[in-house]
Order: structure tokens, then sequence, then C-alpha cells
């Protein structure tokens, strides 16, 4: 998953990214104006958008307009000072999905960024089954045929990732842009050490390889 912060407050943008790493299994970018922000939001496939309001250059809401009038429909959680229903309701008018007013509890806006997640890929419960594999979302643990552990953070992301999107095969360029920020290393080979040590851990069969079009998880049952 791979969330954007548009806020222009770079500490608390830096810190809900820095809580979204470590108690999510979120990707982040991170915008500091709303230009810059749009422009990120239309140009990558984000599963989520964290969106302050009081923006330089171009408001949250006028944000939120344009992201919506270009089609995209990616999650969109607004952050709002306090006594503002006004803006509330016309960010809920214009399309955002959820809202937090400052000051907030990170894990609040935690919890509610993996909901947001969740319901865009149609997945109210946030324990995934998948054949033989069980990922608790909600603890990011993973059970397997009864024993229940907890994976390396990229190997977590990636059968996440791929658990949200069961039944379907996911090509290696939607892996890759769902499971790195910017800032990393974005080597395509990495996604096959990580599909490989998943394999390893739950068996061969777990995911299976589609040639030239990407993988699907099974979970051990085809
Ligand atoms: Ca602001």
């Amino acid at each position: 998953m791979r969330a954007l912060i548009v806020e222009d407050e770079e500490r608390l943008a830096h810190n809900i990214g820095r809580m979204l790493e470590e108690h999510t299994s979120f990707a982040v970018d991170i915008a500091t104006d709303g230009e810059a922000g749009l422009y990120m939001a239309l140009g990558n496939p984000y599963d989520l958008i964290i969106l302050d309001l009081m923006l330089p250059h171009l408001s949250g809401l006028a944000l939120l307009e344009k992201l919506r009038a270009a089609g995209k429909a990616t999650p969109v959680l607004v952050l709002t000072a306090r006594d503002t229903t006004e803006d509330i309701i016309r960010g809920l008018d214009l399309g955002c999905d959820d809202y937090l007013t400052k000051p907030f509890e990170m894990a609040e806006l935690c919890a509610r960024a993996k909901a947001l997640v969740r319901r865009a890929y149609n997945r109210p419960d946030p324990v995934l089954k998948v054949g033989d594999v069980e990922i608790n979302t909600a603890v990011r643990t993973v059970t397997y045929r009864g024993k229940t552990e907890r994976l390396p953070a990229m190997e977590y992301r990636l059968l996440e990732y791929l658990a949200m999107r069961a039944g379907e095969v996911v090509s290696k360029t939607d892996i890759i842009e769902h499971l790195y920020d910017f800032n990393s290393d974005r080597f395509s080979n990495v996604v096959e050490v990580y599909v490989s040590s998943l394999r390893r851990r739950f068996g061969a069969q777990t995911i299976q390889t589609l040639r030239g079009q990407g993988y699907i998880l099974t979970g051990g049952r085809t």
C-alpha cells in the first residue's frame, strides 16, 4: 500500500509518515504544498491520500475537487483544524472519504487509514484469508496452517497487497508502484526475491507466476 501525505507543516507530515511506516504497511510520499500534492496524486496510483486543507498554492479542497474531476477514486482522508464544520461538509460534498480534526491521535489516523484502504479494495474483514494463508491486517501477522508469525516488513507488504487483490493477476509494475515510495531503490528484481522468500515460507504453490503478466496469490490452493 502506498500513501501520499499533503501537509505543509513539515514536522507533522514527517511524523505522520513515520507512524504510518512503523504501524501500518504503507510506503509514504510527502508533498508540502497543494500544487505538488495534486501533481503527485494524479501521476501515481496511491492507495490513500492524507490531505490537509490549509495549504499553500492550492487549497486542500481545490485539490480534492480537481482530483475527483480527473476521475481519480483514491480514498482521501482530510485533516482539518477544529471548529470548521463547514470545511468538513464541503470536503465530504467534494468527495473526501473520511476526516480527522487536528490535533488527532496518530493511532486513530493509522486505524482510519487502514480501514479506508480495506474499503477501497472491498475487504471489510481485516483478516484476509487466501487458501491456507491468513493475514491479519490489524496487527500485521500471518497465520499459516495454525502457526502465526510476523514477517519482515517488505515481505509482509507484498503479501498483504497480493491478498487485497486475491484472485487477480498483479503485474510487477503494480507491485513496485504500490510497495515503494519515491525515496526507495526500485530494482525490479527485488520483487522476485520477496516472492521467493514467501514461497519458501508458505509453499511453492502459494504464489503463482503467470509469465509476462505477473503474480497471483492462491494461498496454496488453485
Ligand atoms: Ca496547513
